[in-house]
């Protein structure tokens, strides 16, 4: 198979000598910070205080990166993964780090991004960790090979290439999802399903999507598709639901493109109404496969009445959501305040949240499709009052388009959610000009990976309320 390596990864080089290092930090993505005859390497599967061999592996951005060929000296807080190939996969680099140490690092991580990037010396809460953190993700995406004998298998992407690193069982996702791939696995063989090659641009089957409920027995399968033609379509549904009885939708997308965005526009639903359910604090959100719905069910509930605790909504308060996806957090804060209104950009995600509201009979709240930057600017310019902002935009944070909206806007608080804490340093650092930061709650949504969610509260500064 060619190499797939994206540009900008130099091919690794053969493994020249081995350095003796110490690990000193853990980085931003998760890495051991390792020094090594005055160089610093960022090494996976290292943690502070460990020594040992390391090799250069690769540089990115003028930073290098090695690899472990030796520990002479253990963590106390490394343990034994719970999956195998914990190191090659590349998805939790955490496994062989013990839980509490995993918390402290987090809390630590959205306190350096804002010492470095918005130049504060914040001290945030600890963060708030899971009580079982395995098998939380109800959300899986696995793209599809074939081996040389002729089966298929999945697995995730290695690091910063497209080489699939087989899984069997993902000890972070919910279990359902193993046995949907394994049928998957099992039915493409004798149904000949050929999966997709993205290097030479032929096959057919790109990626499997299962979304699972927690709260309802409901589990959505996505086969995601090259091409719109697929041979043997029913049987292969009717096989597929022979094997896994309680999948209730199963639906085709199909995605042309040479991409790395999974899902395409065209979509067709095969079986079931196209949607499941799901409860989060005690509401029922219907869920289409475009919309965007957070990962972790058990901590998105903890995350949620954070944020609503740090909001201290009152029943006279306007609110505003932004980036509401299918609007969960607004459709939790409208039990609390006057109004919500609340926008998204995904059409999907709109539709869904009308849906949700209606069959939830909340009555206080509007939704938007649109930019959220220029539904905000329009607001301002219209001088419409907001008492209290809720925004929760995508990895990259918000633009300063939105943010100036913010200020002209000027809600007396501000909960700012955040899957990067240093786009929301950044962003939280802009805002500072007009308002004072008062709380942040880093929470545990992704045990076991890098990433982490943090829910920070900003008041506006000389406000009363
Ligand atoms: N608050 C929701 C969704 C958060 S994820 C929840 O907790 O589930 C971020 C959402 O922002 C996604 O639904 C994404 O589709 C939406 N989004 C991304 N860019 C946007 C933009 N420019 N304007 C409005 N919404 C946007």
């Amino acid at each position: 198979m060619a190499s797939l390596m994206p540009n900008h990864v130099k091919k690794p080089k053969s493994i020249t000598e081995s350095v003796h290092g110490v690990c000193v930090d853990i980085s931003f993505e998760g890495k051991g910070v390792v020094k090594a005859e005055g160089e610093t390497y960022f090494v996976p599967g290292i943690f502070p205080g460990e020594e040992g061999d390391i090799a250069f592996d690769y540089s990115r951005g003028g930073a290098k990166f090695g690899k472990v060929i030796k520990l002479d000296k253990v963590s106390p807080n490394r343990i034994q993964p719970r999956c195998k190939i914990c190191s090659a996969c590349g998805g939790c680099c955490f496994q062989q780090y013990d839980y509490p140490a995993q918390l402290i690092y987090k809390t630590n991580k959205v306190k350096e991004q804002f010492r470095k990037i918005a130049k504060m010396d914040v001290e945030p809460l600890p963060c708030i960790g899971m009580e079982e953190p395995y098998f939380y993700r109800n959300k899986i995406q696995m793209p599809f090979a074939k081996d040389n004998r002729g089966n298929l298998y999945c697995g995730f992407y290695k690091e910063s290439t497209h080489v699939i690193v087989p899984v069997d069982t993902c000890y972070i996702e919910d279990g359902r999802a193993k046995a949907v791939l394994d049928a998957v696995k099992k039915l493409g063989k004798s149904f000949h399903i050929e999966p997709y090659q993205e290097d030479e641009g032929r096959g057919f089957l790109r990626h499997v999507l299962i979304r699972t409920s927690k709260h309802k027995e409901q589990v959505m399968v996505v086969l995601v598709t090259y091409k719109d033609a697929f041979p043997s379509r029913s049987n292969f549904v009717k096989a597929l639901l022979k094997e896994c009885p309680f999948i209730t939708t199963v639906l085709q997308n199909v995605n042309s493109r040479h991409t790395n965005v999974i899902l395409g526009e065209f979509e067709r639903t095969l079986y079931g109404p196209g949607y499941i359910e799901d409860v989060l604090c005690g509401i029922s959100f219907k869920i289409s496969a475009k919309s965007f719905y957070q990962v972790n069910p058990v901590m998105t509930e903890k995350l949620y009445m954070k944020a609503i605790e740090a909001a201290q909504l009152t029943k006279e308060d306007v609110v505003f959501d932004a980036y509401s996806g299918i609007g969960t957090i607004g459709m939790v804060a409208s039990r609390y305040c006057k109004n919500v209104i609340a926008v998204e950009i995904v059409k999907e995600a709109v539709i869904d949240a009308r849906r949700n509201a209606k069959h939830n009979g909340v009555e206080n709240i509007s939704f938007y499709c649109d930019d959220a930057s220029s539904f905000m600017v329009n607001m301002a310019n219209k001088k419409e009052h907001v008492d209290v902002l809720f925004m929760d935009p995508p990895r990259k944070g918000s633009d300063q388009r939105c943010l100036d909206a913010v200020c002209k806007l000027s809600p007396s608080r501000i909960v700012y959610v955040s899957c990067d804490p240093s786009t929301l340093a950044r962003d939280v650092a802009y805002l500072s000009k007009k308002y004072q930061l008062r709380s942040v709650q880093p929470v545990d949504m992704f045990p076991h990976t890098m990433h982490v969610e943090t829910v920070a509260m900003l008041r506006l500064k000389d406000s009363k309320k």
